[in-house]
């Protein structure tokens, strides 16, 4: 293959291949140099500069050839504009300066994220944790406002609008955080440190989505901090308690009559009732006919 058909290949935009090596240790390495003599200046935008020879190259990682890493080698040329005195070195287009990594790269580690961990993107790419920590991080911060940007606009636009409110935990059940989510259209729309009623009323980025969504109804668990939240920012939204918390109540509840009274029965009735404890949580018509005949002995205790 020619040197020019791998630059074709390459696709890196202003440079051209004058060397590349054989594979070393799974590796290729490719001398580059700029196709123009001169870059114009970036304060004054004259293009009239002085060079001054070069200092040494740097390598820089690129997407892989054929299942060989890629090692750029860049020319680092130093300049001085005619005009204005400013004195710098080439800058490539693919690249952000004294970087060690291309853009395409970048992006590349920044996709393979979709799904996984970090943990395991940077394995997989063989990319000290750090850094691709913080490429991926960089990328998020400018993608995450565009996403949050159209789950609003998406819910905003939704007739009959149900929001979940719901806490979850984090750092191992000492912090509690509240999820805001669009039920509708299966999205989250915010999370909000805390699950205090002056945490959420206070929080900045919740304030502004209440006030641009008016949802039909709202569910959540049966914290009254929640409902009074709620009964406060959407006043004309019904209120749902969702199921899954109504039933662990009546779960939890219907558990302790059951241990109120198996503390009156003898030791043979009580590890009956407790070994079949489940049964009471079933529904009825769930129930083989040896299991009801089983629940009928129970409920006669
Ligand atoms: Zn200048």
């Amino acid at each position: 293959m020619h040197l020019h058909d791998i630059n074709t290949l390459l696709n890196l935009q202003g440079v051209f291949i004058t060397h590349i090596t054989e594979p070393i240790e799974n590796t290729v390495y490719i001398t580059l140099e700029p196709t123009d003599l001169h870059q114009s200046c970036s304060i004054c935008g004259n293009i009239y500069t002085i060079r001054h020879g070069k200092s040494k190259p740097r390598h820089v990682r690129h997407l892989n050839l054929f299942e060989n890493y890629t090692i750029l080698i860049l020319q680092t040329i130093r300049l001085t504009c005619s005009e204005c005195g400013l004195n710098f070195t080439w800058e490539y287009s693919f690249e952000k300066t004294k970087s060690k990594y291309t853009n395409a790269f970048k992006n590349k580690l920044v996709k393979s994220i979709d799904g996984g961990t970090v943990k395991h993107s940077v394995k997989n790419l063989n990319v000290p944790y750090t850094s691709g920590e913080r490429f991926i991080k960089e990328a998020l911060s400018t993608i995450i406002p565009i996403m949050q940007n159209q789950v609003l606009d998406t819910a905003i636009n939704s007739s009959k609008l149900a929001i979940g409110i719901d806490d979850f935990v984090i750092r191992k059940g000492h912090t509690y955080n509240t999820g805001i989510y669009d039920l509708r259209n299966g999205a989250l729309l915010t999370v909000v440190r805390g699950r205090k009623y002056d945490e959420l009323i206070t929080n900045k980025n919740l304030c502004e989505i209440v006030n641009i969504v008016s949802p039909f109804a709202v569910v959540m668990n049966l914290a009254k901090i929640y409902h009074n939240f709620v009964k406060e920012v959407f006043p004309t939204a019904i209120r749902i308690a969702d199921c899954f918390h109504v039933n662990r109540y009546i779960t939890d509840a219907l558990h302790s009559i059951r241990k109120r009274v198996s503390k009156k029965l003898n030791t043979y009735q009580s590890k009956f009732l407790k070994q079949n404890k489940k049964l009471l949580e079933r529904r009825n018509d769930s129930l083989t006919k040896a299991e009801q005949t089983l629940l009928e002995r129970i409920l006669q205790l």
